[in-house]
């Protein structure tokens, strides 16, 4: 006996709300969307026309609690009143995820890590579909998983999954989950403490059975304990050791168990030990969705990563110029720094995430010569590393950094941007950051060849 005045509401008109809105309508669920702030013209006439209730600029709670169950957006902490007083009238609150799985029979591959997760998820989806099997990717990356099921089931739907997106899930479960890593980030959203956040992360796989597959890092210590318990079929990834079940790297090639295959290195598209992980996931879950070995090396050699991840951008004067403008944490830079074998001009610095810059010092004070602080507040990172680099200089835009790097770089040197830090203070986000670095260094490309 249902008195629900709606059979759900959605928290935000973002991505992941207007897409479970229009899921939730083409399902004949009636909807009422909230959201804190103002929502966008076009949005409000498209889910008008839907037959969605709406409200912007502050949530009713007294409203919210007519429903049957709440979708809340990513960016919506669970410590948000609004959150806290939907839970304590006893109503269910899912992610966007949860809420789309119920609708599809599509085969799904979930991944998820502190790094690494898009570039594995566009990596799996162009292995599988060079193989011609039907499938796309959704969640973190390009459209919701809703919005992505609007058009019908693919055969397989590769999932990006924040740990913000398992927060709220139930009964989501992956036919393969892969787990890259666990290491610092977000921390400011689950008290400062690794386990909550680790915790969040291993839900991908809480309710994966005999039937499913985990994929996991054996060498990241996180992720190797999250898998202990779980019953699922485990298959191990490492660039350390040989592993019984899955994918190790050794001399100069990555190896395969199962099928007893190898593949050189050398003939990887994607530079980087970090890039060993994400294609020995990613070949992983393909293999286990049928691709055979056959297709896996000219997909590898084809693949196209998404921009502002380890991205050349180009060479002036013998110096190579690289975006990283997506490695926001410690981990992703010691990657970085690691996978570019030249003295580096490093363009680091934004908005600091608590970081802790132990895990590089020593890759810093072997590869850096000039550190360029790129930020509004650069006080951590000075007092990090004078005396490990040869000079430190501040800088307040891209222009000024690509200007620096550009006179002081030595040739066969490579000028990085790989900074550590969100971009908030001074870009609207990483892509903007990377994209005003890139135009610089190509303007410096074209008064160089002016000069010529
Ligand atoms: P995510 O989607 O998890 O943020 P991306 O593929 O977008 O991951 O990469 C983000 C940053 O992390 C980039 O700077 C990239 O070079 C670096 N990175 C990618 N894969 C890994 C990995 N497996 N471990 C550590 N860093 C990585």
């Amino acid at each position: 006996t249902a008195d629900w005045q709606h059979s759900v509401a959605i928290l935000g008109s973002g991505e992941s709300g207007m897409g479970a809105a229009r899921l939730a309508v083409s399902h004949g669920l009636s909807v009422f969307l909230s959201d804190g702030g103002s929502i966008a013209p076009e949005k409000t006439i498209a889910l008008k026309s839907l037959g969605v209730d709406l409200e912007e600029n502050g949530h009713t709670v007294a409203d919210l609690i007519k429903c049957k169950e709440v979708v809340k957006s990513p960016g919506i902490p669970d410590t948000a009143p609004v959150v806290q007083a939907i839970k304590a009238a006893g109503i269910l609150v899912i992610s966007e995820i949860e809420f789309a799985s119920r609708y599809t029979d599509a085969k799904i591959i979930g991944i998820t890590g502190s790094n690494g997760k898009t570039t594995t998820t566009l990596l799996t989806t162009h292995l599988l579909k060079g193989a011609g099997v039907d499938a796309k990717s959704a969640g973190n990356v390009g459209n919701s998983f809703s919005e992505l099921l609007l058009d019908g089931d693919p055969d397989v739907v590769v999932l990006e999954l924040s740990s913000f997106q398992l927060d709220d899930i139930a009964n989501f479960k992956p036919d393969v989950a892969v787990l890259l890593n666990i290491t610092p980030d977000h921390l400011n959203r689950y008290d400062y403490d690794m386990s909550k956040y680790a915790a969040a992360k291993w839900r991908l796989f809480e309710n994966m059975t005999e039937d499913g597959l985990v994929i996991y890092n054996q060498d990241d210590e996180w992720s190797s304990k999250g898998v202990a318990e779980v019953t699922a079929r485990k298959q191990a990834i490492s660039v350390m050791q040989a592993v019984t079940s899955g994918a190790y790297f050794s001399q100069g090639q990555l190896n395969f168990t199962e099928e007893e295959e190898v593949i050189l290195t050398d003939e990887l598209a994607l530079i980087g030990q970090h890039n060993y992980y994400n294609q020995m996931a990613a070949i992983l879950a393909a293999m286990e969705l049928g691709v055979s070995f056959q297709y896996i090396l000219s997909g590898l050699q084809s693949f196209v990563n998404a921009p502002h991840r380890l991205e050349k951008v180009g060479v002036v004067n013998d110096v190579t110029y690289i975006n990283d403008s997506k490695a926001t944490n410690v981990d992703a830079v010691y990657y970085a720094l690691d996978a570019v074998d030249t003295p580096i001009v490093w363009i680091a610095g934004g908005v600091n995430k608590g970081n802790d810059y132990a895990q590089i010092k020593s890759l810093v004070q072997e590869r850096v010569t000039t550190l360029i602080c790129l930020g509004k507040d650069n006080a951590h990172l000075i007092d990090e590393f004078s005396g490990d680099v040869e000079q430190i200089i501040e800088v307040s835009s891209a222009a000024e950094a690509v200007t620096i790097a550009y006179q002081n770089a030595k040739p066969q040197e490579s000028v990085l941007l790989s900074p550590a830090c969100a971009s908030f203070d001074l870009f609207s986000n990483y892509e903007d950051r990377g994209d005003q670095f890139k135009r610089e260094v190509f303007e410096l490309k074209t008064s160089q060849s002016k000069v010529l």
